[in-house]
């Protein structure tokens, strides 16, 4: 690829184009996981729609790799190339709020951060995820999520329509009037079909929340994930969070002798009337003698950036998830085995329920298949030091091994690996043959396809 080339996208941008001769390379390239280290040959961070428009036309005609970057959050690295083109939309963050019609509009690059900030203002909020620098772009495209999902439903379940760049260099409007079978298709589908440009999202009143941390005896684990079993199935929906296996941050509601012990913990939050709130936290104070506690009443944009602090960027990680229907005696002892060693303060086995609002939709109804499952599982090592890259990562794949057997075939798109490509049928299940139709329609030459590629 010639500089003159480079010179020329340069032209027809208002973005940044840098490449490897440019101060603020290295800063454009970095992800959020360090386990890679990608040299892009340019990266265009884009400032408006046309910037995207040109920056796809470039890649395509050049024949250049191409990553689309909305937060940065893959866990398999998709937001970078070596020798490629990325497009990173983190110029594009904007959000406006409409109160009357009940709806929110994301620019491509905004994090939830920048969602919950501005919605919270409107005392509003949609199902997002559990971390806030988490680009509302790669989430909601994978199906989303969150705190809110048993209320509001998946994040695809907000969604009302997006703006996307196809392959051909087209702006194209998805929703259920306009390109339906592609707004089917990004509802779960991941990167797969188009950069999206923005987003619109309906939402609905969500202020303050009150917030439950309950830590336990890694010996009573067994019962926390029998009775999360049991009670989640008609827990009422303002009940959000997910049992997890945690070593004890420095927290100050944690005794200081027990930082660094390995506990199990229920992080729960009900976003019902705040007066009930303490009543609604009574079965997780009865299920068992507490090592900590900690109940108040939050703004729900400081739940969603509670875990912030323990991923930051640049922190190494390797990913595994698993979607469950029903968890079985045999998979919870599979749990106790493993979570009882979680490595590192930043490791952890989250099981998240997606029932509630997320089972008021049909398998068919979006690209996300598993509708008929209780909980998506995901095993997330995350660490600094290189030295213990192999190590870290035997403990998410032993952890994974043992659950897989009580699990579903596939998984939730956000929390693959990097060598969970040959996983991707099974994560569609039924869906995959409408979403290679759907691929062949709109990206038959697969320019999007660093992502979990569905191969047109
Ligand atoms: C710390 C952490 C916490 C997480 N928590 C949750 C959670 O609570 N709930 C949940 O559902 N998931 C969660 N995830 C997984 C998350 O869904 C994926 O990592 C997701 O890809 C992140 O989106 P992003 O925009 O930040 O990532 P990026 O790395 O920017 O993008 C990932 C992929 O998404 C696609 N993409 C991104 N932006 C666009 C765009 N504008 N248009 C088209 N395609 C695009 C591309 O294929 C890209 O390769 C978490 C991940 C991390 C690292």
């Amino acid at each position: 690829m010639s500089s003159n080339s480079i010179s020329e996208l340069r032209e027809q941008v208002r973005g940044a184009v840098f490449t490897a001769d440019d101060p603020g390379y290295d800063e454009a390239r970095a992800v959020h996981n360090g386990m890679f280290d990608k040299r892009p040959h340019a990266v265009l961070r884009a400032e408006q729609v046309g910037d995207v428009v040109a920056g796809v036309n470039f890649a395509r005609d050049a024949g250049l790799e191409l990553a689309i970057r909305g937060g940065g959050h893959s866990a398999p690295g998709f937001g970078t190339t070596d020798g490629g083109l990325v497009i990173d939309l983190s110029g594009m963050r904007y959000v406006h709020v409409d109160p009357k019609a009940s709806t929110a509009r994301a620019a491509g690059g905004a994090t939830w951060g920048d969602y919950n900030y501005a919605t919270h203002a409107f005392g509003l909020a949609s199902t997002g995820g559990i971390v806030s620098t988490t680009g509302v772009a790669g989430l909601t495209l994978n199906g989303g999520i969150g705190y809110l999902s048993r209320g509001q439903g998946l994040t695809i379940d907000c969604l009302r329509s997006a703006q996307v760049v196809t392959a051909d260099g087209q702006i194209r409007t998805a929703s259920a009037d306009d390109n339906p079978d592609l707004f089917w298709a990004i509802r779960g589908g991941g990167g797969n079909f188009g950069v999206v440009t923005s987003f619109e999202f309906t939402v609905q009143p969500v202020k303050d929340v009150y917030v439950g941390l309950f830590f336990y005896e890694l010996e009573h684990a067994g019962d926390l994930l029998r009775f999360f079993r049991e009670w989640i199935k008609d827990a009422p929906r303002e009940y959000g969070g997910f049992p997890a296996f945690q070593i004890a941050p420095p927290l100050p509601f944690i005794p200081e002798d027990r930082h660094g012990d390995t506990l199990c913990v229920a992080i729960v939050h009900w976003s019902g009337p705040l007066d009930e709130g303490d009543r609604a936290m009574q079965p997780f104070r009865d299920l068992a003698p507490r090592v900590a506690e900690m109940t108040d009443v939050w703004p729900y944009p400081a739940l969603n950036g509670a875990f912030d602090a323990i991923f930051p960027k640049g922190i190494r990680s390797y990913w595994k998830g698993a979607h469950v229907v029903e968890l079985t005696d045999a998979a919870i002892e599979a749990h106790l085995e493993h979570g009882s060693k979680v490595p590192e303060v930043s490791a952890t086995m989250h099981l998240y329920p997606i029932n509630g609002a997320c089972h008021d939709v049909a398998s068919g109804d979006t690209a996300f298949a598993y509708r008929d499952a209780t909980f998506a599982t995901v095993i997330v090592c995350a660490w600094q030091d290189p030295a213990v890259d192999a190590e870290r990562r035997q403990w998410v794949r032993d952890y994974y091994d043992a659950i897989a057997p009580h699990s579903e075939a596939g998984g939730y798109l956000g929390f693959m690996a990097e060598d969970d490509a040959g996983k991707v049928q099974d994560n569609f299940a039924g869906n995959y043959g409408r979403l290679t139709e759907v691929k062949r329609a709109y990206d038959p030459d697969n320019l999007f396809r660093l992502n979990q590629n569905i191969v047109p």
